[in-house]
């Protein structure tokens, strides 16, 4: 679900940013009704959360303007306030708020968002209209009765008399599906059971679909099979719009609801694995994706570049000209790092002014050549108008030999140490004695 914050107070965007991701959602964070209009024209907003007082007008005027809109019905309107009066609650409902909340109270910002985030999330997902589904039967009576019904759902239905024709339709298509009913004696030798179990062993993200058969037949046995076979729910023909309507909007929010779940901890993994200022990989990623790596040069015989990347003098960074310039910098460093990397490398921020970049397939000389590409890279960036240099530590496992993550870091760490020593702003290369 996509968020939208305006907020005028930096320390408050920054509150509301942490609560969200931390739920799971990165929100748009604007301080002026201007550009908050324009974002929830673009953009598909379920939650608006506005501060009272904003840079061009109050939250409350801006709620007004979102309730006349014709996607504005729907959104959750929470209202943040800093002292709470009688008058402003009676006028903020009347402008259509959906709920207020007292943003200095940190404890009930938290819950309250939670709240009606949850809400929020369970509305939309039993909305069912404009959903996608596909439909196979082949009695004409039946499937212009039926497509009828799914029309006044709101359901937007594909539908085919044969269920060959609907799994060729449904493996080639690029539109999303949220749910598929079929018939089970079709046209065609595939039968809706042979369907059921063929897109169960698709092995990919459409093998999960919600299935609901349609069956004319009203015994145990029969039913077990087809559970067997993977479906989610029956229906015994001939049924009514009622029973339909209350199967198909079951399965279609709860496939939904976990769809969300599953794009939520996506994000999460993500959150966990990054580093948030720079990007790159974050020590915890390191510890965990490193092994793999090692572990498939030492199977496939392959070389493994490793290089760490210490800057030079980053201390008098932070203190000449603050700390927030020293984050522009490394901001900017990860940036370039990661721009010059090929996608199966793995760029890593592992300490305060260190990277460390793993270079599968690369050997000696290209390890090297790499190094002093980024070396004098660095010398050119200027990161934040700043003049910047960098030490490298560079080696490489050759191919063949057998190490892990720390034993060949200690050598690109000794290679470092010599860097420095010899007065930085240059390239170490040490061989790995075997
Ligand atoms: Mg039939």
């Amino acid at each position: 679900m996509n968020v939208l914050v305006l907020e005028s107070s930096k320390l408050y965007q920054k509150i509301f940013s942490d609560l969200f991701v931390s739920l799971g959602h990165f929100p748009r964070i604007v301080d002026n009704s201007k550009d908050g209009l324009k974002i929830f024209r673009h953009e598909d907003i379920g939650m608006i959360c506005v501060a009272m007082n904003l840079v061009d007008t109050t939250g409350l005027e801006f709620t007004k303007k979102i309730r006349k809109k014709r996607n504005g019905q729907h959104a959750t309107i929470v209202l943040m306030i800093s002292e709470q009066n009688e008058t402003i609650m009676k006028e903020s409902m009347e402008c259509g708020v959906t709920e207020i909340c007292n943003k200095t109270n940190a404890e009930e910002l938290s819950h309250k968002i939670t709240y009606m985030m949850n809400r929020q999330i369970d509305k939309e997902s039993k909305n069912i209209r404009n959903s996608q589904i596909i439909y196979i039967e082949d009695d004409k009576y039946i499937y212009k009765m039926t497509l009828a019904m799914l029309a006044e759902m709101g359901v937007n239905a594909t539908h085919f008399t044969s269920a060959e024709e609907a799994l060729d339709y449904y493996i080639k298509t690029d539109q999303h599906h949220d749910l598929i009913v079929t018939d089970i004696i079709v046209d065609g030798s595939m039968t809706g059971l042979g369907l059921t179990i063929a897109i169960r062993e698709l092995n990919n993200q459409k093998s999960d679909i919600p299935i609901l058969a349609i069956t004319g037949f009203d015994d145990t046995a029969r039913r077990i099979e087809l559970f067997r076979a993977g479906i989610n729910d029956y229906i015994i023909k001939p049924f009514v719009e009622e029973e339909l309507t209350a199967r198909v909007t079951n399965l279609i929010s709860n496939s939904r609801m976990v769809h969300q779940i599953r794009i939520q901890q996506k994000k999460l993994y993500e959150l966990a694995m990054t580093d948030h200022l720079t990007k790159c990989n974050n020590r915890h990623a390191l510890n965990q994706l490193a092994p793999k790596y090692f572990a498939e040069a030492v199977r496939h015989k392959k070389p493994l570049g490793l290089l760490i990347i210490d800057l030079d003098f980053f201390k008098k960074v932070n203190d000449e000209y603050g700390h927030a310039k020293g984050d522009d910098v490394l901001q900017e460093i990860g940036q370039l790092l990661i721009e010059t990397s090929r996608t199966e490398d793995l760029v890593a921020r592992f300490g305060g002014e260190e990277f460390l970049i793993l270079l599968p397939h690369c050997n000696g000389g290209q390890v090297k050549k790499k190094a002093q590409i980024l070396r004098q890279k660095i010398e050119l960036l200027k990161p934040a108008g700043l003049e910047l240099t960098a030490s490298i530590g560079a080696t490489v496992l050759s191919a063949g030999l057998k190490m892990d993550f720390f034993e060949l870091f200690k050598v690109a760490d000794q290679a470092v140490y010599q860097s420095k020593e010899e007065g930085r702003n240059r390239v170490t290369y040490l061989p790995v004695e075997s």
